[in-house]
């Protein structure tokens, strides 16, 4: 008998349920409706990156290389010094290993690594999660804008890295100094 109550218990839940709008999102021919904070994956913005090696030092999975040499730039005034400065060779990281805690975007003080909500990257080779700064560069296309630095502005088609020089105060960019002469025509 508790058999048959159990039984008609089950098809009541059911019955009720069967006319509930499902909750369910048929990804991938729906695309999810992610929230702007979202921990999909890193971006990075290399311009601003020195190569200080901070994020990769605080990264407990070791899982961030950088490799980086070092250039000198003639002085910006006469009878001044030369500067010295890094020049980022490689970025990887190594998405097999990463664990998604954010304490390399929280530690580096140049604004050069952010969250994007992308997070469709499977692979079918482990081998293939570790992004270099090339690839890691594309996501800034998905970067919410009001994590962006000031005077920013994103590539306007994911996967394409568009310059991102320096802007006017209307976001316009900013002309060349020395624009090549016209061809005539
Ligand atoms: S999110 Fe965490 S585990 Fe992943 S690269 Fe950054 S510091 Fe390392
Ligand atoms: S902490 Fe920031 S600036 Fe320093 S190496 Fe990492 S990404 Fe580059």
């Amino acid at each position: 008998m508790s058999g048959i109550t159990g039984l008609l218990r089950g098809l009541g839940t059911t019955a009720r349920t069967l006319t509930r709008r499902a909750h369910t999102v048929q990804y991938p021919h729906t695309e999810p409706e992610l929230p702007e904070r979202s921990r999909g994956v890193i971006a990075l913005l290399e311009e601003n990156c020195t190569s200080c090696m901070l994020c990769a030092r605080e990264c407990p999975d070791w899982c961030i290389t950088i490799d980086s040499h070092k250039e000198t730039s003639p002085p910006e005034t006469e009878g001044g010094r030369e500067r010295a400065h890094n020049v980022l060779d490689r970025f990887d990281i190594d998405f097999s290993l990463c664990m998604y805690c954010g304490i390399c975007i929280e530690v580096c003080p140049f604004d050069a690594l952010f969250w994007a909500p992308d997070f469709a990257y499977a692979e079918g080779d482990i081998r293939n999660l570790l992004h270099d700064k090339e690839r890691l560069g594309t996501f800034m296309a998905s970067v919410p804008e009001a994590a962006l630095p000031e005077g920013y502005r994103p590539p306007t088609v994911a996967g394409t890295a568009e310059a991102t020089g320096p802007v006017t105060p209307d976001g316009e960019p900013e002309p060349d100094e020395d624009p090549e002469p016209e061809a005539d025509r």
